[in-house]
């Protein structure tokens, strides 16, 4: 038997710690969160739906509430935005055991602490079906410095921060019953949103147009390019893999779709004019983050994928397709 909702939502207002950008947080009708003059507030909802998003034979709930929290950070860092507060809607099947609960919730509380970010509201209901989660998040980007998809220019170098395809490599090993390495599980159970890269770029003025990898490289890509009007050219050879990402690929060299098409990366993907090359070197130093160039932005409004012969190169598959699920997971 759980505990009722109400015991449920004070035991979580108990445990939100409240920043100080929220002068109200849980309890009241509506949060409220003081702006500081010259930013702007952005916000951002996701959906993650058992059995569409994930699966819970594959992961532990502790995980799963990291995540939920992870993941839409990595949409503010994909704006160059601070994360501040965070909203949480969550429908628990009526078979979870308090238990349950309590695992899920030390995850989101986890991921809370690890960005610093408040929890500012939200809702609780019994699920007649599936666990569902709505997460929504909010953060503070100076009005000038917000990163859109659709800034980049001619010309502009293409970036990359990270490794491609590890969450793609590891989905694919669990289809396959395959075990994962404890590489391979972090990288797909709990990525980690690059907030500090984000707002780097942000503050330090690096970055022309910025999205976060959450479908593939290649359909996400096509997102920024569509939003500024441009193509781009990237050089598959440059692409960041893993060392166990390498391996696989010597065996397999269809793996190579995985990085271009297999989702959840959770990296930044931006763009960048070819002077800023130092200072990004600097920046990924300092930040202990590898950032890679992997290609160029074109006239022509199309997305090449050039082969180190010099040939283009066509992936077999153009969108991640969760669990076989028909329902379009791409995200904003
Ligand atoms: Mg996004």
């Amino acid at each position: 038997m759980r505990a009722g909702e109400f015991e449920l939502i004070n035991k979580i207002r108990r445990r939100a710690s409240v920043g100080p950008e929220i002068r109200l947080g849980i309890g009241d009708d509506c949060s409220s969160i003081v702006v500081p003059p010259n930013y702007e507030l952005l916000t951002s909802t996701d959906l993650l739906l058992e059995g569409v998003h994930f699966c819970l034979d594959w992961t532990d709930l502790y995980s799963l509430g990291i995540k939920s929290v992870a993941v839409n950070i990595s949409d503010l860092a994909a704006m160059g935005a601070k994360p501040v507060s965070l909203h949480l809607a969550v429908g628990l099947p009526a078979s979870f055991s308090d238990e349950q609960v309590e695992q899920f919730l030390n995850g989101v509380f986890a991921g809370l602490e690890r960005y610093e970010v408040t929890l500012a509201g939200g809702d609780t209901s019994r699920s007649v079906g599936p666990l569902v989660i709505s997460v929504t998040v909010q953060g503070f980007c100076h009005k000038d410095q917000v990163i859109t998809r659709g800034g980049a220019g001619v010309g502009d170098d293409l970036w990359v921060s990270g490794t491609l395809g590890d969450s793609g490599l590891a989905l694919h090993f669990l289809q396959s019953n395959r075990p994962l390495s404890a590489f391979l599980a972090a990288r797909h159970y709990r990525p980690e949103a690059r907030a500090v890269l984000g707002q780097r770029l942000a503050i330090e003025n690096l970055a022309t147009a910025m999205l976060d990898l959450s479908d593939g490289l290649s359909g996400d890509l096509r997102h920024l390019l569509n939003a500024s009007a441009v193509g781009a050219r990237v050089e598959l050879e440059r692409l960041p893999l893993s060392n166990e990402f390498k391996d696989e690929l010597q065996m397999d060299q269809s793996l190579l779709d995985l990085a271009l098409c297999g989702g959840e990366d959770y990296e930044l993907l931006f763009t960048a004019k070819p002077k800023m090359r130092d200072s990004l070197e600097q920046l990924s130093v300092a930040i202990n983050l590898p950032l890679c160039r992997i290609g160029e932005v074109t006239s022509t409004p199309e997305l090449s994928l050039v082969m180190a012969n010099g040939l283009i190169y066509q992936p077999r598959s153009s969108a991640f397709d969760h669990f076989g699920s028909t329902k379009d997971r791409s995200r904003e």
